[in-house]
């Protein structure tokens, strides 16, 4: 990483070392035990809860590349715990982006303290990457309540998290019809569903959340009616990248650790890394993941930037890394043989963990559409 600027190095640097000390050690008995608020509280004091919150707020006033090297780093020691922290960043900067001065005041001094944490809910039963056609809807109660009804999927944090930054119909069908309201948590007529039994994320609850009659204030609505999908979609942006970036992070110690076993097993009277197979997947690694935080990095700037291809970037960058990635980590477990397919080697958990960065926050399948979109547009 060559090309950092000094304050970007010192960053990376206490990101990775918070990972080695705090993350690693921890992260098999987390998918047991669950996440663990104390560090989240820690994360929080270094800055990483409100990444690209402004400061005025509590936030750390960074930029996207700072981000990308922060969740890299971090997910070197622990993607859930990594990834879990990258929805409530990309919250908080909703609240910040989209916001007005009294919900700002309200909620960022405390999200990003790590005194409330923050959940997204996009997802439905019915509406996955179609998120567009949601039912869930807000109706007017008065002049100044909603009465919210209807049900998200998969929501990452659900029964853990104190604020739902929720997506939901307040108008006409499709898009234009989203809002986006705060639902904290404890609101009468919201409840969760059972934790769901995932293959990795382990160390996060994932569940439905359901709203009843959930009656919530209209002054928890963030901007006017009907640009909450718009919302949606740019905190994504964003999210993309940290998710990417939680993927590379993954892989690269995925293959710090196969480097480090190669070299020690022997079969044949060789070193497993004497063969010549060993070496090109190793180069064929290296190569993947140099390519990956390349173009992480270039999509970063150009959200930084607001350039008008930044969305493209970002679903490129989403579709390259976390395939990339997965195949890194599969190829790491298979260099370790049937040691590999152990728990305490810890690669099975990094592969299991990095499947689901190919499939939320946009299906790599969704990122092809929205990158062959924009191609096809001009
Ligand atoms: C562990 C976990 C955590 C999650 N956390 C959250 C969260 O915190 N908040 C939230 O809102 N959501 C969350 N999600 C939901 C996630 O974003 C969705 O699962 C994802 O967007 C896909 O939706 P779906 O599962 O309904 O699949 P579907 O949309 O039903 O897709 C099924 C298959 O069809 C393909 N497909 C669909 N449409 C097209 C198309 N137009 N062209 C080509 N192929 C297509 C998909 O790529 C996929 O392969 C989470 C999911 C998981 C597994």
């Amino acid at each position: 990483m060559a090309e950092l600027s000094e304050d970007q190095q010192l960053i990376a640097d206490t990101a990775r070392a918070f990972a080695h000390d705090r993350l690693r050690p921890n992260a098999a008995r987390w998918e047991e035990e669950g996440l663990d608020r104390g560090v989240l509280k820690e994360l929080a004091e270094l800055g990483f809860a409100g990444i690209y919150v402004g400061e005025e707020h509590g936030g750390s006033g960074l930029a996207r590349l700072d981000a990308a090297l922060i969740f890299e780093e971090l997910s070197r020691g622990d993607i859930s715990t990594a990834a879990f922290l990258s929805i409530h960043n990309m919250c908080a900067w909703m609240i910040d982006a989209f916001g007005d001065n009294e919900q700002r005041a309200a909620w960022l001094p405390k999200l990003t303290r790590m005194e409330k944490i923050a959940s997204y809910c996009l997802t439905e039963p019915g509406s996955g990457s179609d998120a567009g056609a949601m039912r869930t809807t807000a109706k007017p109660d008065g002049n100044a309540h909603y009465l919210i009804n209807g049900s998200k999927a998969f929501i990452s944090g659900a029964g853990f998290s104190d604020l739902y930054v929720l997506m939901c119909r307040t108008g006409e069908d499709g898009p234009k019809g989203v809002s986006t309201v705060l639902v904290e948590s404890g609101a009468h007529g919201l409840s969760f569903g059972k934790a769901e039994d995932k293959m990795g994320w382990r160390a996060q609850p994932t569940a439905i959340v359901n709203f009843e009659n959930c009656r919530v204030p209209v002054a928890n609505r963030i901007g006017p009616e009907g640009e909450g999908f718009k919302y949606a979609m740019r905190g994504l942006d964003g999210g993309r990248l940290n998710i990417a970036a939680c993927a590379l992070g993954g892989a690269q110690d995925a293959l710090d650790r196969a480097l480090g076993y190669v070299k020690e097993r022997k079969q044949f009277g060789k070193r497993i890394a004497d063969f010549q197979n060993t070496q090109f997947t190793l180069a064929d690694m290296e190569t993947e993941l140099s390519a990956s935080r390349a173009l992480l990095h270039l999509a970063a700037r150009k959200l930084d930037a607001k350039a008008p291809d930044a969305t493209k970037y970002c679903a490129m960058a989403k579709r390259f890394v976390t395939d990339a990635a997965f195949k890194v980590a599969d190829q790491a477990l298979q260099l370790h043989g049937g040691y590999g397919y152990l728990a305490d080697y810890e690669v099975e958990r990094i592969v299991r963990d990095l499947r689901v960065h190919r499939i939320l926050e946009g299906t790599n399948e969704i990122m092809r559409v929205i990158i062959s979109r924009e191609l096809l547009k001009s």
